[in-house]
């Protein structure tokens, strides 16, 4: 969820079967609505990754760097066998590189049935899995689809309630469940918080999050992103209004600042 996507890279399959059929096979978590994918390197999790991007999400952050990604009926429907296809086309990348395949959006777990289908596919090609998630849908992610999951990369957008729900539009509660759950299960985890001046940057929001992360033993890092304005210009072409135009990035001071408050939790930052 942190690059930017460039649409119309999605596979593509042959899927003319009538509308309940469709209908049924996404369900089924044998068709999904794809964005696109990309191949990544030293982002989204260890080693080269194809990272794949699937349409639809709850949460309306304001920081959206891929608002084209939000609903779900925008992707293209892709069958299941072809994305595996491609995952068998990489295991070379994967194998020399310690890579894997990381299953973003938009939010994955929106179309749960799909990634645990593919999750278990992978794994059963011997790919590391890395799902990024928002967390919010986290109820939806069965236990078998987490034991084919091999890292999260947890996005804590804030700490606050009153404040998560002001970046989001949804509560934080079902994050904070899902992270107790994945400590629970020891589950890897890597933390992002992106850091917006004059929105999720207040040292009491800050000192939220790192508490709520500090708690779960299974976090191997934090990543504090800083908020950048390049996701603009989609929100301009879907013609809806910016809330985040003009803000600027954090300076250096308030980096360090907000790094060392994860830093002071114990907490391996980035
Ligand atoms: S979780 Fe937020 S940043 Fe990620 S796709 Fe949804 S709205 Fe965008």
């Amino acid at each position: 969820m942190s690059a930017i996507l460039v649409p119309g890279a999605a596979c593509t399959a042959d899927l003319s079967d009538p509308r309940h059929d469709r209908l049924a096979a996404r369900r089924s978590g044998h068709v999904a609505s794809v964005h696109s994918w990309e191949l990544v390197t030293s982002v989204d999790g260890p080693g080269t990754r194809m990272t794949l991007f699937l349409a639809g999400c709850p949460l309306r952050c304001q920081y959206c760097h891929n608002p084209d990604t939000w609903r779900q009926r925008d992707g293209e429907l892709t069958a299941l066998d072809d994305i595996v296809a491609r995952l068998r086309r990489y295991l070379p990348v994967f194998r020399a590189t310690g890579g894997g395949l990381t299953i973003s959006g938009g939010e994955p777990l929106q179309q749960a049935a799909f990634v645990a289908r593919l999750a278990r596919a992978a794994a059963e090609l011997g790919v590391h899995v890395a799902i990024d998630t928002s967390g919010n849908l986290g109820r939806a992610a069965s236990d078998a689809l987490l034991d084919d999951v091999s890292l999260v990369l947890l996005d804590v957008k804030s700490g606050l309630p009153d404040t998560y729900r002001e970046v989001t539009g949804r509560d934080l509660q079902p994050t904070i469940d899902f992270g107790d759950r994945l400590a629970a299960r020891g589950t890897p985890v890597w933390i992002r918080f992106v850091l917006v001046p004059g929105l999720t940057d207040a040292a009491e929001n800050v000192d939220a999050v790192a508490d709520i992360v500090a708690r779960w033993q299974n976090v191997h890092r934090v990543e504090v992103l800083p908020f950048h304005q390049m996701g603009t210009s989609k929100w301009e072409r879907l013609g809806i209004p910016y809330p985040l135009a003009g803000r600027p990035t954090p300076d250096a001071e308030l980096l360090a600042r907000v790094r060392g408050q994860f830093a002071a939790r114990g907490l391996t930052v980035y």
